[in-house]
């Protein structure tokens, strides 16, 4: 391609402040631009490098036996594929989408997207029994995509259950703008979103258990200052809120029990309670179940279905609310005060509590989600029909692993991920050009002669080659090179009286001057042929 001819309209400055580095790079660079919040128009430089990681998903699928298929509806769709096939011979079935995801469940960060949504690479493995290996070979697929676009990322254990789905992982990106927040464990490598993750609650020193007492505690209602107030250990605070929980066929209050300022992890709540959906209680809701104001609620002599957080039960002379304003209760022994329909895993977990598996306190990070894997066993293969009759007569649901891949999002995170003060930095898998030539006197007939044989000799090579021949100063061309970030600049300026040119690596900034026939090796060097 001739830059002259292209249409790569880059910006020198930022147009706006907001968004993300990628964003603003991705719109300076002249890939892409916005149309409104969220909504983006992919220009030619933005649509190769979508096509450059379409490119590599079909190649490595069908390197690893997955076929492509087109279906409406996913996973449901899959099943019924599925469902005719009758031999154990036929498994495992391996196929993929490569497709626009049109759910359009909004995701607010930028990714390399047109308007229609994301292009997602969907990924199903249908076989019976042993879902693990293909678990592991997904997760291991997806991490070489991501390694060769130069991008970090990690498997984090997600929530399960929401769709039917057990043994839930997202794929995150570490990104301190990241959406979803997760924790890890130094000591042993556990790793969870916040939604997802587990913890070890402390064991309250063993005392003995005291009479409970009514105290006045004017105007006091959050746990902070209650701790102020009765010089009360926040880890024998009793905090109980009220939530409306809805059900298929009715709406109930429910009490949520938690220690201290720990937040209720209401993913958790709801999966306990086998809930619709649920929100806290308005201010007027609560009140007709606790007859007080928010911040004096309790579990004492509350007529609500409790459920209690296991670090509230092993609770000795706890505090909690009187239900009755400007009140509360002290010495309040879980058991004896208060009894509780369900002990369940529902507080939040915070920086710095106890790995569950080896103690060592968790560590919080952020990342941006680029996939998920999950296994889909006997509630998907009954609705489907997918089950196989065994040797022994019996039969045997079959099972799903599904995996997907986020590429639009892929490829904004490669430009976060890949950048300098100068640009993006492809690697040359993604880029959409993988060397740019810089003609620097761009009305020079020899000069142009030696720039359309170098043209022709890499792309025959199998480069992907752009030729900047506009009529331009050398000063903005290199700016241009550097801000769309071609992996490799061949620079044709005075050097070419020698027989010489420039190569310069974009990722390092190493420049070396070589003769034209030593091109091809010096470009190696810096793309190694995959
Ligand atoms: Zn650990």
């Amino acid at each position: 391609m001739r830059l002259k001819d292209y249409y790569a309209p880059t910006l020198k400055n930022t147009p706006s402040a907001a968004g993300t580095a990628s964003e603003q790079l991705a719109v300076r660079a002249g890939l892409v631009r916005k149309e409104a919040a969220g909504l983006y128009h992919l220009l030619p430089l933005g649509r190769r490098v979508l096509r450059r990681l379409e490119d590599i998903s079909l190649k490595d699928m069908e390197r690893e036996g997955y076929q492509e298929v087109m279906v409406t509806g996913g996973r449901e769709a899959v099943g019924k594929l599925a469902a005719e096939i009758k031999s154990y011979k036929q498994l495992p079935l391996k196929l993929f989408t490569l497709d626009v995801d049109y759910r359009g469940n909004a995701k607010p960060s930028f990714s390399l997207s047109g308007s229609r949504g994301p292009l997602t690479l969907g990924m199903y493995h249908v076989g019976v029994k042993d879902p693990v290996s293909p678990i592991k070979h997904l997760k291991t697929f997806c991490h070489q995509i991501a390694r060769k676009c130069a991008v970090k990322a990690r498997w984090v254990g997600a929530p399960s259950g929401l769709d039917g789905a057990r043994q839930a992982l997202v794929l995150l990106a570490a990104s301190e703008a990241g959406e979803t927040g997760f924790v890890t464990c130094p000591g042993c490598g556990y790793t969870a979103t916040v939604e997802a993750a587990e913890f070890s609650r402390p064991i309250p020193p063993a005392e003995p258990a005291l009479p409970m007492e009514k105290v006045l505690t004017p105007g006091v209602r959050t746990m902070a200052r209650l701790e102020e107030f009765l010089g009360v250990k926040e880890s024998k605070t009793i905090k109980t809120l009220i939530y409306h929980v809805a059900y298929q066929d009715r709406v109930e209050p429910v009490g949520a029990m938690v220690a201290g300022e720990r937040a209720v992890n209401e993913q958790k709540l709801a999966g306990v309670l086998g809930a619709d959906s649920l929100r806290l209680a308005t201010k007027e809701e609560a009140r007709e179940v606790t007859g007080c104001s928010t911040g004096f609620s309790g579990p004492v002599g509350l007529k609500v279905r409790l459920i209690a957080d296991p670090e509230i039960t092993g609770m000795v002379n706890g505090v909690a609310g009187a239900n009755e304003d400007d009140y509360h209760l002290i010495n309040v022994n879980p058991g004896r005060d208060f009894g509780w329909h369900q002990m369940a895993d529902i507080g939040m977990v915070r920086e710095g509590d106890a790995c569950p598996h080896c103690r060592e306190p968790l560590q919080f990070a952020r990342g941006t989600g680029l996939g998920r894997i999950a296994l889909y066993g006997e509630t998907w293969s009954k609705r489907s029909g997918a089950a196989i009759t065994g040797e022994d007569g019996k039969e045997a649901p079959m099972e799903l692993v599904f995996a997907e891949l986020d590429l639009s999002r892929l490829g904004a995170v490669i430009i976060e991920q890949n950048h300098d003060g100068n640009g993006i930095c492809w690697p040359a898998a993604t880029a959409p050009f993988q060397v740019v030539l810089v003609q620097v006197k761009s009305n020079d007939a020899h000069h142009s002669a030696a720039a359309e044989a170098l043209y022709r000799q890499l792309a025959d090579r199998g480069y992907t080659v752009m030729l900047d021949d506009r009529d331009e100063r050398a000063g903005s061309k290199f700016k241009d090179a550097d801000l769309i970030g071609y992996p490799v600049r061949v620079v044709i300026g005075q050097a070419l009286e020698r027989g010489e040119v420039e190569v310069t690596a974009r990722a390092t900034g190493e420049t070396r001057t070589v003769k034209l026939e030593e091109i091809v090796a010096a470009i190696e060097k810096i793309i190694p042929e995959d």
